[in-house]
C-alpha cells in the first residue's frame, strides 16, 4: 500500500473542462474555530470563501467544554503559563511558540468578548477554573462547560454577517490543487453541484484532527483527518503524528457514544475511584487528579488493567448541593439521560483518542512548507504543545494562528491579485481491477485495530502488525476512485492511520503521550520531531531537531 499511497496524488477524477468552477482571494476549509477565525481576519481585506462538509457548526469546536487558558488572575502571569505548557510538553514544545502564545492570550480573550462572547463572570471579572498540568486556575469558560458552542455562536453569526465571505455547507474538500509546486485551489464534491473547482491565491486549512480513526473517541464524526491527508497528498510535512492525546475522563456506559467529562470536574475537586471505591491518583503522581493528562489516562488504564475492569469512576458526591448542576450543566444533562444523578452516584469513565498534537509543520505565521496553503488549529503542528497538549491550550492556538494565517492570506491575496483563470490540472485513474471491499467493514476495523495496538501503550510487534494489516487493506482501497464522501473519508482514514503508526514505530522511547512498553524510558536522542512525508516508493520518514518551528 505504501507504494500506491506515495503515488496516489488526487483520490478523485477530475477534468477542468467538464466542472464548474468558482474563484476566490482566499479559501478557508473548515468551519471551527481556527477557520472562521482565518476568514474573519482575511475578510477585513478580501473576498473569503470558507468550504465545510457539514453543517457550519458540526466541527469539535462546537463539543469544547472546559475553556480556554489564559493567565487572568493576579496571582498569575503569563511566564507560569509558558512554564506549566513547556513542562508538559515534555521537551519537544518551542519555547518561542509557547512564550509568544500565552503572552497573546489575554488580548485575544479581550477581543472575542468585544465581539459577544459571553465568558462566565465571577464578581467583577472573568470566573476561572483549574485544569490538569495548570499551577493556576486560569481556564475562562462561557456557560458552565458550554464554551465551544457559546464562540460559534458568536463566530458563525460574525462570519454569516460578513460582506466577504460566503460559505459553503455540506462541501466536501476532497483534495488540494497544485500546479508547480504551489498550492492553487481544490476540488470538492457537493450532492447537489456535484464535483468543483475553486481556485484562490491562498487555501487556509482548519480541518481538525483525526480522533475518528480510532474507535473510542471525544471527536464528532467530521474528525477523519482529511485536511492532513490532503495536505500529505500534495506534498506537504506531517510532523510529531504519533502523538495522539487521549482524554482520561470519557462517559462509559456500552453502546453509547464516547462523551467528554472535562478535566474541570477534576479542577473542581473530583476524585477518581477504581472498582474497589479507592482513590487511586495519589499513588500515580503527587499532583493526583490533576496530574497532566498523559499521567491520568495511563494510570486509568493500569488500575483497569490490574482490575480487568472496563471503566474507573468520577466521584463527585462531596460537592456542595446543587453545585454540580450548576456548573456542569450539559455534563450533568448527559448523565441523568443515562439515569446518572452525580449527586448520588458514581460516574463511570475511562480514556478515549482526544487530540491530533501533531499535524501539518507550519511556521509562526501559519506556513506550510507549500507555497500557497496555510493551516492552523487541530490540523497545524505549531509546536505549542510539544509531546503532550496542557489542557485548554488548543482554542487558544486555533484563535491565535487563525488570525496569524488569515492575516498573511490576505496580505498574499492584496499582493498577488486574483487569479481568473483555472490552471489546468486534470486527473484520470484507470479502474482497478481489484477486488473491491466493504469500505465500511475496512473503516470499523481500522478503527478497532488503531484502539488496541496505537492507542495509550504501543510495542514494536503491535505497530508493525498493524501497518501490516493497515497495509493489506490499502492495496484494495487505495487504487480505486469513489464518488462518495464517506469512501473519501475511509482512504483518509487509512492514510493518517499509516502515518500514526510509522510515526510511533519510529519513536523508540515513551514521552508525553506516546508510551512504548519496549522502550518505556525518555531517551535525549529522540528529543527530536518526527517528519513525515509522500515519496514515490510511499512514506519518507524522517528526524528534524527542536528550534525553529517549522520553516517554510
Ligand atoms: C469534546 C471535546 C472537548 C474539548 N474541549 C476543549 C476545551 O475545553 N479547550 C480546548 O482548548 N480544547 C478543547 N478541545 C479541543 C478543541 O475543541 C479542538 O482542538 C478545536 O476546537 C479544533 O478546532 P479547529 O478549528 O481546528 O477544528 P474543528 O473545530 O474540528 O473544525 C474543523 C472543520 O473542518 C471541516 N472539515 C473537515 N474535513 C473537511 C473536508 N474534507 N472538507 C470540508 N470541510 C472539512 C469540519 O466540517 C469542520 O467545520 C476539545 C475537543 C473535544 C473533542
Amino acid at each position: 500500500m505504501r507504494k500506491t499511497l506515495g503515488q496516489r496524488r488526487y483520490l478523485t477524477n477530475f477534468e477542468p473542462h467538464r466542472l464548474p468552477h468558482l474563484f476566490t482571494d482566499v479559501l478557508v476549509l473548515g468551519s471551527g474555530l481556527g477557520g472562521l477565525r482565518a476568514a474573519l481576519e482575511a475578510a477585513d481585506r478580501c473576498d473569503v470563501l470558507v468550504v465545510t462538509k457539514d453543517a457550519i457548526d458540526q466541527a469539535t469546536t462546537s463539543y469544547a467544554q472546559g475553556g480556554i487558558a489564559v493567565a487572568t488572575s493576579p496571582e498569575d502571569n503569563p511566564d507560569s503559563h509558558a512554564e506549566d505548557t513547556l513542562n508538559v510538553a515534555c521537551g519537544l514544545g518551542h519555547e518561542a511558540v509557547i512564550r509568544d502564545v500565552v503572552h497573546q492570550a489575554p488580548q485575544h480573550i479581550r477581543q472575542l468578548r468585544e465581539w459577544g462572547v459571553e465568558f462566565d463572570q465571577h464578581g467583577d471579572g472573568l470566573a476561572i477554573g483549574r485544569e490538569g498540568g495548570h499551577s493556576h486556575a486560569r481556564i475562562v469558560h462561557a456557560h458552565g462547560d458550554a464554551t465551544g458552542r457559546e464562540l460559534m455562536r458568536v463566530l458563525v453569526e460574525r462570519a454569516r454577517r460578513h460582506p466577504r465571505i460566503r460559505i459553503f455547507e455540506g462541501c466536501f474538500a476532497i483534495d488540494l490543487l497544485s500546479h508547480d509546486g504551489q498550492v492553487v485551489g481544490i476540488v470538492t464534491f457537493h450532492p447537489k453541484y456535484g464535483h468543483q473547482m475553486f481556485w484562490a491565491t491562498t487555501v487556509v486549512l482548519a480541518t481538525g484532527g483525526l480522533g475518528r480513526t480510532y474507535r473510542e473517541t471525544t471527536n464528532p464524526p467530521i474528525a477523519t483527518g482529511d485536511g492532513l491527508t490532503m495536505a500529505f497528498r500534495a506534498g506537504a510535512t506531517l510532523r510529531d503524528l504519533e502523538m495522539v492525546q487521549f482524554h482520561p475522563t470519557t462517559l462509559y456506559v456500552a453502546g453509547a457514544a464516547r462523551a467528554l467529562i472535562t478535566e474541570a470536574v477534576r479542577g473542581e475537586g473530583a476524585y477518581l475511584l477504581n472498582r474497589a471505591g479507592e482513590r487511586f491518583m495519589p499513588q500515580y503522581d503527587p499532583q493526583g487528579e490533576l496530574a497532566p493528562r498523559d499521567v491520568v489516562s495511563r494510570a486509568i488504564s493500569a488500575e483497569m488493567k490490574r482490575e480487568r475492569a472496563p471503566c474507573v469512576y468520577l466521584d463527585v458526591r462531596h460537592f456542595p448541593a446543587g453545585h454540580f448542576a450548576e456548573r456542569f450543566p450539559t455534563i450533568d444533562r448527559l448523565c441523568r439521560d443515562f439515569d446518572l444523578d452525580p449527586q448520588h452516584d458514581l460516574i463511570p469513565v475511562r480514556p478515549t483518542a482526544h487530540y491530533s498534537i501533531g499535524g501539518v509543520r507550519v511556521d509562526t505565521q501559519g506556513q506550510t512548507d507549500l507555497p500557497g496553503l496555510l493551516a492552523c488549529g487541530e490540523a497545524a503542528c505549531t509546536g505549542l504543545h510539544g509531546a503532550n497538549r496542557l489542557a485548554s491550550n488548543s482554542l487558544l492556538e486555533g484563535l491565535i494562528y487563525g488570525q496569524r494565517a488569515g492575516q498573511l492570506a490576505a496580505e498574499r491575496a492584496e499582493a498577488n491579485g486574483r487569479r481568473d483563470r483555472p490552471h489546468a490540472i486534470s486527473h484520470l485513474l484507470p479502474q482497478s481491477p481489484r477486488t473491491e471491499l466493504d469500505l465500511n467493514d475496512v473503516a470499523h476495523s481500522l478503527q478497532s485495530v488503531m484502539s488496541r495496538n496505537v492507542a495509550i501503550e504501543r510495542s514494536a510487534d503491535r505497530l508493525r502488525e498493524t501497518i501490516e494489516i493497515i497495509e493489506f487493506w490499502g492495496r484494495y482501497v487505495m487504487d480505486k476512485v469513489f464518488d462518495e464522501p464517506s469512501a473519501w473519508e475511509t482512504q483518509n482514514m487509512l492514510t493518517i492511520a499509516l502515518c500514526i503508526a510509522m510515526a510511533a514505530a519510529t519513536r523508540c522511547e515513551s514521552r508525553g503521550v506516546h508510551c512504548r512498553t519496549d522502550f518505556p524510558q525518555t531517551d535525549p536522542q529522540w528529543q527530536c520531531h518526527i517528519d513525515l512525508r509522500r515519496s514515490d516508493d510511499g512514506v519518507q520518514t524522517s528526524t528534524a531537531p527542536i528550534g525553529e518551528p517549522g520553516q517554510a
